[in-house]
């Protein structure tokens, strides 16, 4: 690991200040999970680093809220994943944190961090040997030739296919939810769908943040299609492991039982978190039965452009979401 200048803050204020003064190759350190990783691998290799772990305007959360749901984005993975009312009433949003990474790791690691997780490419991971236009703007893409299992099927381009592995903002997704951003040009919010970006001709540039910016809390508009909500991963292993395919849906039913409003996320299939607005159409009006959420997933994965080795991802991935909606369906309240 190379030398690097490190400066603890306690309040939001110092902490846009310190980033400030530090300059553009600075990185905020949450519950350094992540950067730790990447800057122990030689692949984030910032000056200085300031540590927000102490903030405490960072690290609440609120879920009783009669219109939304607010997380400050320095609360931990595992104290909002255990959250009473979210288990009962955004299913969907708590399992997203329950199936992520492993107990100790949520335990340290905060919902910010979590959305600005950088890729698990192993190309990108692997460094210097490897072709990678994420890591070494212009170097190439290893991946394009190479070992494309864990590769994107939606939103890569020429340049980068890699996934974004987060499964928090997958539920995010479907769920409408806002993050909220300071920065030394003041306080905004942005909708969570816009908050990553697709790789396009600069796959180095990930997330739509200013220079600077620190996101401080996500809000999340409270909706009775939380109830009806579902989110299932399948990985390769079941005690910890990133998404093969993940699925987040959520959805009401009407007095006829048929579905309402309905949202539809997939996740470890694409370059962002991937909301699929075919699937929801197929699945809006209908009731819930295995040929409606059969198509559905099909619907979901209709446009889906697998490389060599991750066309299985397409039938794994229409499944998950079949099960997804299954599950929901069978908790939404009519
Ligand atoms: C073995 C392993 C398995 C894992 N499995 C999963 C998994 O299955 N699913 C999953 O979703 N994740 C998984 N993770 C990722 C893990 O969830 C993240 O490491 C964690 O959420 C990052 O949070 P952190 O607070 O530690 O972030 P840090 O490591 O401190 O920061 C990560 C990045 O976010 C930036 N950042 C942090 N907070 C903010 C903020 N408030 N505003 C702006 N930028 C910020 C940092 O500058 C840094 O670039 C896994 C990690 C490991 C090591
Ligand atoms: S897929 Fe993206 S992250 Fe992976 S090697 Fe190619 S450019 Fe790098």
């Amino acid at each position: 690991m190379r030398p690097f200048a490190y400066t603890k803050v306690e309040t939001l204020a110092e902490a846009v200040n310190a980033l400030a003064a530090a300059g553009p190759q600075a990185r905020l350190l949450a519950g350094g999970t992540t950067l730790y990783d990447l800057m122990k691998l030689e692949i984030e290799t910032p000056s200085a680093v300031v540590d927000v772990h102490r903030v405490a305007d960072l690290a609440g959360f609120d879920t009783s809220g009669d219109t939304e749901l607010v997380f400050g984005a320095g609360a931990r993975m595992a104290d909002v994943a255990e959250d009473g009312r979210l288990r009962r009433d955004y299913p969907a949003l708590s399992e997203s944190l329950w199936r992520a990474a492993s107990q100790q790791l949520r335990n340290m690691a905060t919902l910010g961090g979590n959305l600005l997780q950088r890729t698990r490419c192993p190309y990108f991971r692997g460094g210097e040997p490897f072709a990678c236009n994420k890591r070494r703007p212009g170097s190439g893409c290893a991946a394009q030739e190479g070992l494309d299992r864990s590769h994107a099927l939606f939103g890569g381009s020429e340049h980068c296919i890699a996934v974004y592995p987060g499964d928090w903002a997958t539920a995010l997704v479907a769920f409408d939810a806002e993050v909220d951003v300071l920065g030394p040009s003041g306080a905004r919010s942005l909708p969570l769908s816009q908050l990553h970006r697709e790789p396009g001709d600069t796959p180095q540039h990930e997330h739509n943040l200013e220079p600077g910016e620190i996101i401080t809390a996500v809000r999340v508009p409270v909706t009775p299609a939380g109830r009806g909500s579902a989110y299932l991963k399948i990985r390769d292993r079941e005690s910890y492991a990133f998404a093969l395919v993940s699925a987040a849906v959520a959805l009401t039913l009407d007095g006829d039982g048929r579905v309402d409003e309905c949202r539809i996320a997939v996740g470890g299939v694409a370059t962002r978190p991937w909301r699929v607005p075919a699937a929801e159409q197929a699945l809006r009006g209908n009731t819930i039965t295995e040929a409606s959420a059969r198509a559905a997933g099909e619907a979901a994965f209709a446009d889906a452009r697998p490389g060599r080795a991750n066309a299985f991802k397409v039938e794994l991935g229409t499944r998950t979401v079949a099960d997804a909606v299954r599950l929901a369906g069978s908790r939404a309240v009519a």
